[in-house]
């Protein structure tokens, strides 16, 4: 589970299942037999299965897990451990400290780096928790939960931060005329624009459907405004003739106001896209520039914010 196996290797996974099932069953006769006559097809049973688990490992190292690393490096102190033990009991190797408790070191090594292959792979559902599928941007919730903690930082630090919420001009015709598979296509070229633009500490984010988020520590507006523009253009180059794409842009920067909360600063972005789009779509509004008739239709009310 921890490896993904039965994602990456499903035929390594099921003989690892059956291996399970072996070694469980063997467990169980122990009583029944008696521990002289099974002390030793166990070793070599328990060895077996250990070298089995490299191979699993390397199979899911090479097919791209990330935790098969820890995993494997934890499997090999095991064997190494084991066999250094082996050794000292032929008489091999000679009775010291290391080879006597051989097997428990390399156990305890073991548990360390197994510990470190469960962290590695909840790390990696953390992330796949927070990403978009799609695009690989980051999804809505690390985008809630990254423009709250930035804008309690810039407050805190009386830094600048700016927000652009962007969406794709006509998409639902857009859909209609090219179909949703060349829709998604355009979604991905408006993510990977995104990403050319916007490199750390810059967030970039699939707010949900065509439309996107950019949070921008340390940014003030006149940049934030730049930033928006050159989006804005390079979305426009990006796809020739019938299937270009066009884009607007609204944006919220804390000198604007001093917004109570990251869902009044992202409200006061999206009224400016509002305006962008009444004003005619494929352009750039600030907060501030929004029209007068705009926010009083989006119900907005400066005093709020
Ligand atoms: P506007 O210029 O006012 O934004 O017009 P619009 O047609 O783009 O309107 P709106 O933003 O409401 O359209 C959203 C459309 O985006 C609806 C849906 O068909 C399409 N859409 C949302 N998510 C996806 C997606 O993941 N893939 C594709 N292909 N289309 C999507
Ligand atoms: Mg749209
Ligand atoms: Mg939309």
């Amino acid at each position: 589970m921890i490896l993904r196996a039965a994602d990456f290797t499903p035929q390594l996974d099921r003989v690892a299942k059956g291996l399970q099932l072996v070694f469980v069953g063997s467990l169980l006769l122990t009583p029944l037999v008696g521990y002289a006559q099974i002390i030793v097809p166990l070793t070599f049973m328990i060895m077996a299965c250990v070298v089995f688990m490299l191979v699993l490992g390397t199979a899911s190292m090479i097919s791209g897990s990330r935790p098969a690393r820890f995993y494997l490096l934890a499997w090999g102190f095991f064997l190494a451990g084991s066999i250094v033990f082996l050794l000292k009991t032929f008489g091999t190797l000679p009775h010291t400290f290391f080879t006597h408790h051989g097997w428990q070191l390399g156990s305890l090594v073991e548990m360390v780096l197994l510990s470190m292959t469960l962290s590695s792979r909840m790390n990696e559902l953390k992330h796949q928790s927070r990403t978009d599928s799609l695009t690989l941007l980051g999804n809505r919730r690390l985008f809630d939960d990254k423009l709250r903690n930035e804008l309690a930082v810039a407050k805190h630090l009386r830094r600048p931060l700016s927000l652009l919420v962007l969406d794709i001009d006509h998409f639902k015709a857009y859909n209609d005329r090219h179909g949703h598979v060349q829709g998604d296509e355009a979604i991905k070229i408006v993510a990977n624009s995104l990403r050319r633009h916007t490199r750390k500490p810059y967030t970039a984010c699939r707010f949900g459907g065509e439309e996107f988020t950019v949070i921008l520590p340390g940014v003030d507006e006149p940049e934030a405004a730049r930033l928006a523009e050159r989006l804005r253009a390079s979305v426009q180059e990006a796809l020739a003739g019938d299937l270009a794409i066009t884009i607007s842009v609204g944006y919220a920067s804390l000198s604007q106001a001093s917004f109570e909360s990251a869902e009044k600063m992202f409200e006061a972005a999206d009224f400016a896209l509002y305006s962008a789009k009444q004003a005619g779509r494929n352009r750039v509004m600030g907060f501030r520039e929004r029209r007068s008739e705009d926010a009083a239709v989006a119900g907005e009310d400066a005093a709020r914010v």
